[in-house]
């Protein structure tokens, strides 16, 4: 594998990069943007997504794209970082010239797991693929994928046998203009930039050097790499938090009331200080399970910080929306934002799956609350 020429200080060049971008910047104008200048590549540890991400490095690129693109195009770029290329790196072949390309931001990749039935029942999915001696088929469909419709290639996900045993799962690299491939864009415009849509696959032929990570192994490849994308969220929820909190206290500290501004209220401080400290409390807890999920891939560290920074993000943003009046409302304003981070309970497990992965291991993490 090549890697990209790194720049000499990728944290401090990224804001640049970013900078000068316009506006309306897409997902696949920032993954190409950033994959130019090296920077997609330093989020890995020595550069290698082999060795896994590191969170500082992570968190620092996620958060100088939030602070400039819309929510839709941080998540195009925050999927393919934390699960795509983590992935393809377990492979070899055509999975090996795809890392390479989307390393230098030739490539935009999309992760397509979740099916036409209940996302959160994973196991149940129909997408298959047909394993024949010299290629394999793949027939099915997928819903909500982040950059479906702007991607080069894409995971996918299939099933090459019956039944929700976890080694009937198998990954397929599919190139997006391969023969019964389509895609099309999903009904919202809460994610623009993101790309997002449904993909249909009609007796799509591949190689079976197509394969990733060895057939069965797709649903323990999903288990270690979605780890990674709640890491991932948990890092942009920081920022966001960060953002919105800043935004709003200068709101309050500008805003007229009486002989001060609104900041000079008691309630109104009290409030903000609340939405303030979940911000922290997600912040420490972020800190302390980061390495835990960058290092293991541990489940239990993952899914505690997936329900903590859609909770965090619940609170802080609803807090903050509210005390914004109806300035709140305006476009582009925390009320939208409120409803384009829901996507924080939902996306790559909801709440509930991950409430469900802790009560699985509420006696390791009663061990871990001992002094
Ligand atoms: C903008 C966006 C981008 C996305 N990008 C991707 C992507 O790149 N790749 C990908 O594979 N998927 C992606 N998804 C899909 C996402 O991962 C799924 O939406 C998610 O897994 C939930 O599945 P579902 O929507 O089918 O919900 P359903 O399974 O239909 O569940 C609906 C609701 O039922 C309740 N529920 C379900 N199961 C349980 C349970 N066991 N216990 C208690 N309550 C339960 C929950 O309240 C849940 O929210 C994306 C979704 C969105 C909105």
């Amino acid at each position: 594998m090549t890697l990209p020429t790194v720049l000499d200080d990728p944290a401090a060049d990224a804001p640049r990069v970013l900078d000068a971008l316009g506006p309306g910047a897409t997902g696949p104008d920032v993954w190409r943007t950033l994959g130019a200048a090296g920077l997609l590549a330093q989020v890995y540890r020595d550069g290698d997504p082999r060795q896994g991400v590191d969170p500082a490095a992570l968190g620092a690129l996620l958060s100088a794209v939030d602070e400039r693109c819309p929510v839709g195009t941080t998540l195009a770029v925050c999927v393919p970082l934390a699960t795509c290329l983590p992935l393809l790196a377990g492979g070899t072949g055509p999975a090996a010239r795809t890392l390479t390309d989307a390393l230098r931001g030739d490539a935009v990749v999309a992760l397509a797991a979740t099916d036409d039935v209940a996302g959160c029942d994973l196991a149940s999915l129909g997408t298959t693929v047909t394993l024949h001696e010299d290629h394999v088929e793949l027939t099915g469909t997928k819903r909500w994928i982040t950059n479906a419709t702007r991607c080069d290639a894409l995971l996918v996900l299939a099933r090459h046998r019956p039944g929700p045993h976890f080694t009937n799962f198998t990954w397929l690299l599919v190139p997006a203009t391969a023969p019964g491939v389509r895609a099309e864009a999903a009904e919202t415009d809460l994610f623009d930039g993101s790309g997002t849509g449904h993909l249909f696959f009609d007796r799509v032929r591949l190689g079976r050097d197509h394969v990733v990570g060895g057939v069965g192994r797709g649903m323990s490849g999903f288990a270690a790499h979605i780890a990674v994308e709640r890491l991932a969220g948990a890092l942009w929820a920081v920022a966001l938090c960060r953002r919105v909190l800043a935004d709003t206290l200068r709101y309050l500290q500008d805003r007229r009331y009486g002989d001060g501004t609104l900041w000079h209220l008691e309630g109104v401080r009290q409030r903000y200080a609340a939405a303030l400290l979940s911000a922290r409390q997600h912040l420490a807890l972020t800190d302390s399970l980061a390495e835990a999920v960058a290092l293991r891939r541990d489940a239990t560290a993952a899914a505690m910080l997936k329900a903590s920074a859609a909770g965090a993000l619940e609170r802080v943003l609803g807090e903050c929306a509210h005390l914004q009046g109806a300035y709140g409302f305006r476009t582009g304003g925390p009320q939208h934002l409120r409803a384009q981070a829901a996507l924080f309970g939902i996306g790559g497990g909801t709440t509930e799956v991950v409430l469900s992965v802790m009560g699985g291991a509420a006696t390791d993490i009663l061990a871990g609350l001992d002094r």
